[in-house]
């Protein structure tokens, strides 16, 4: 049995997962949430499903990160399959920016520890936390050979002109000023998981992949590899999000400041936090949005229509950037569960040979589905993502490499 524990950690959450690598299972997994709160809280979930609501909730104080390793590490010691850890060959973690120091999965040593420190002002909310995780493990974990796999890595094959702005070059030659990317792990995995499923090599495919969750991203695929993402230098660009604008014209942040007198501070919360679809419409869940929609409010009306609107564009541009476009997948919390968003982002696109069946598309099942019409020239897809498992076979395999 070959075992790999994958950590997400955040500023004041850990999440876990441990999977059992020949079978590509999940064995257990869990998150501690508010570290550093009165009340912090272990939720645990046993079985395979991740998506099942936790089988054990504790509510405990857990003042630091280095506890919430701790209490991981015991809750996994009780749990037979770990078997004390025995058959454990990795530990992943994730690591939202990696720069163009990082395009591949890493085995953590100083240096590299020292070399994410440095990207810190690219993500100040994220390294900083991905960092306390990957230390405290090491400590906890010291003979387990750890691996950081970063969520920028897979967008690193971006051509040049897809990836700079256009601004002074001195803010790419000083501060580092580009596209990024985001949310690499599931874009690679679903571009893999597509191939597989339609009996292809991921490089002779062409693909769109639409990451509609929480955080929205899309990404042009050529043959297995990422030419163009809509997220840029932070994951604010792009798509319309749950409460990210998305794309936007600089300008209007000269102009918030300038006539509202707003400080950089209050324009970065109003652009992450209070703007897409909960600032149009008070509410950032697209679950309540549909339901507001078909009550009637306009206002969430509005919103449902610019963030399908700007998912057309992005399908219709990255085609362009294809040339030939095989597939488009739509995957994470929206892109997997919501028929109606899906149909709406694919409406009118017959032109361009993109025809989703009703039907097939209200019955889409995990974890893979072919939703597109009979004479739809390209395929139309439902993924489910797993970024927790792509760590853990990226975790593996850059374990293997090593040996
Ligand atoms: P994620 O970040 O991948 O967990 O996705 C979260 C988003 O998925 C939230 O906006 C949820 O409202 C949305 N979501 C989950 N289930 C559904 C559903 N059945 N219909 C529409 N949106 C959904």
């Amino acid at each position: 049995m070959t075992q790999v524990l994958v950590l997400n950690c955040g500023s004041s959450s850990i999440k876990y997962e441990l999977f059992e690598m020949d079978e590509g299972r999940a064995l257990a997994s869990g998150l501690v949430e508010r570290i550093g709160e009165a009340k912090s809280c272990l939720k645990q979930t046993s079985a395979e499903c991740t998506s099942n609501p936790p089988s054990h909730v504790a509510e405990v104080a857990v003042p630091h990160h280095r506890q919430g390793i701790d209490m991981i590490r015991r809750v996994l010691s009780e749990n037979a399959s770990f078997d004390g850890g025995r058959h454990l060959v990795g530990i992943g973690h994730r690591v939202v920016h990696g720069g163009e120091t990082f395009s591949r999965p890493t085995l953590i040593d100083d240096h590299v520890l020292a070399a994410i420190k440095g990207l810190i002002p690219l993500a100040p909310l994220h390294n900083p936390a991905n960092l306390v995780g990957m230390e405290v493990a090491r400590a906890a974990f010291p003979d387990v050979p750890q691996v950081a796999v970063f969520d920028t890595a897979y967008h690193q094959t971006l051509p040049r002109y897809a990836y700079h702005y256009a601004v002074p070059q001195d803010w790419y030659d000083s501060y580092h000023v580009r596209r990024y990317g985001f949310h690499g792990t599931s874009h690679q995995y679903v571009a893999k998981q597509l191939a597989r499923h339609l009996g292809r090599p991921a490089g002779e495919l062409n693909t769109i992949v639409l990451h509609l969750g929480n955080g929205c991203s899309a990404s042009a695929i050529r043959g297995g590899v990422s030419v163009d993402t809509s997220m840029g230098l932070t994951p604010l660009e792009g798509l319309m999000m749950g409460t990210r604008c998305g794309d936007l014209d600089p300008a209007i942040l000269i102009h918030m400041g300038k006539e509202a007198g707003m400080s950089l501070a209050a324009l970065d919360a109003a652009l992450n936090k209070q703007s897409g679809l909960k600032g149009l419409c008070g509410v950032n869940d697209m679950r309540e949005v549909l339901a507001m929609e078909a009550d009637g409010d306009g206002a969430a009306n509005l919103a449902v229509e610019i963030f399908v609107y700007r998912i057309k564009k992005y399908i219709g541009a990255y085609h362009a950037v294809l040339g030939r476009l095989d597939a488009i997948a739509f995957t994470a919390g929206i892109g997997q569960h919501s028929p109606e968003i899906r149909a709406r982002s694919c409406s009118d696109l017959e032109s361009m040979g993109i025809a989703i069946d009703p039907a097939l598309n209200t019955a889409a099942e995990p974890p893979i589905c072919e939703i597109q019409t009979a004479d739809s020239r390209v395929k139309v897809l439902v993924v489910s993502t797993d970024e927790e498992l792509e760590i853990a076979q990226q975790t593996l395999a850059c374990v293997r490499d090593d040996q």
